[in-house]
């Protein structure tokens, strides 16, 4: 007999462990299905988050597993490759085994591809960074990079002007004239340098970046750089079940209801599934609102059953 559960949460980050916690202590049979892989275990620190700033990741989603066992939520390390829809959810796992669920929560997060300079990828969440909210506080005043990426990246460095006065902007895949005037007149009066030419890598010493070096040879002494992930969301499950999606500037996500609830009925989705900007504490969040939401549908689809018989 394949095993039935109320609800099957698809990842274990913070949307789907706060989705689960709410749902266990609602007394509903629940899986969580986590690959293990969470957006911000590069970093050393979670910050903005109130109570618990400063806490590692890593830290941070242990409690999380430890209070959805004390409800009797289950939690396996495994993928979910497939779910089909007929009835309950059949939910098919890496690992061979297939479960049924009459509710889902997708909360698998999305994946940043970072761009290809050499050195980019091994310091990122360490003095490689994307989010000034994130870290800015951490790296104040000190010489920050901007990385352009595209001309979206001038955001980027007018934002981390507000926390540090020393920011050169190298415009590495941005052409000079796919600037605004209007761009460089705020860049100027942040007081952002606007540097030309490609950036060829970084430079180290000691394991911490000391600065970044052009396809030149000119090399700009930098202890920070920030750079804009191109954001692959995970939407893989949601496409295959036919939910409806939305492009925005940082990809296409499912349309989703206040909720979470997406566009195929009985399939909420929370967190970065749901959207870039969603930082840890939006993200638990909204797996509290979509379990929330789930209670109450399945109360009213158990109601509506008992009163038809
Ligand atoms: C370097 C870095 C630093 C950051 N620092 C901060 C910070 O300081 N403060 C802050 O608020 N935010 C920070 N963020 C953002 C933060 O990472 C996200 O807000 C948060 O991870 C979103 O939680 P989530 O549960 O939606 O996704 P995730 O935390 O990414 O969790 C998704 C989980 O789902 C799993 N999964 C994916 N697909 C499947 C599948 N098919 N089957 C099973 N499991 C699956 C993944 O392996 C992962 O474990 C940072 C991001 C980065 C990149």
């Amino acid at each position: 007999m394949t095993e039935r559960y109320a609800v099957v949460v698809v990842g274990g980050g913070a949307a789907g462990l706060s989705a689960a916690l709410v749902l266990g202590r609602a007394r509903q049979r629940t899986l969580v299905v986590d690959a293990g892989e969470p957006r911000n275990a590069p970093a050393a620190h979670m910050q903005g988050y109130l109570s618990r700033d400063g806490m590692p990741p890593a830290e941070f989603l242990a409690v999380g597993r430890e209070e959805i066992a004390r409800y009797g939520v289950e939690l396996v390390r495994d993928r979910v490759v497939e779910v089909a829809k007929g009835g309950d959810f059949a939910v098919v796992l890496a690992g061979g085994r297939t479960v049924r669920a009459r509710r889902l929560v997708v909360a698998t997060g999305l994946q940043d591809e970072l761009p290809a300079v050499p050195g980019v990828a091994e310091r990122f969440g360490r003095d490689v960074l994307h989010c000034p909210f994130c870290h800015g506080w951490e790296v104040r005043d000190q010489p920050f990079g901007v990385l352009g990426t595209s001309p979206n990246s001038v955001q980027q460095a007018l934002m981390v002007s507000r926390w540090s006065k020393d920011v050169r902007f190298f415009l590495h895949a941005v052409a000079e004239e796919e600037l605004s005037d209007e761009d460089l007149r705020r860049l100027a009066a942040a007081g952002v340098d606007v540097v030309p030419g490609e950036v060829a890598g970084l430079v180290t010493e000691d394991d911490r970046l000391t600065g970044v070096r052009l396809a030149d040879g000119t090399t700009h002494t930098r202890s920070v750089l920030f750079v804009a992930p191109h954001a692959v969301p995970r939407t893989g499950l949601l496409e295959r079940l036919g939910a409806e999606l939305h492009e925005t500037p940082f990809g296409a996500y499912p349309v989703v209801d206040a909720t979470g609830l997406t566009t195929v009925p009985g399939v909420w989705a929370a967190g970065n599934a749901i959207g870039f900007g969603e930082q840890v504490v939006h993200a638990a969040s909204g797996g509290y609102r979509a379990a929330a939401a789930i209670v109450g549908d399945l109360l009213m689809a158990d109601l509506d059953a008992a009163l038809r018989v």
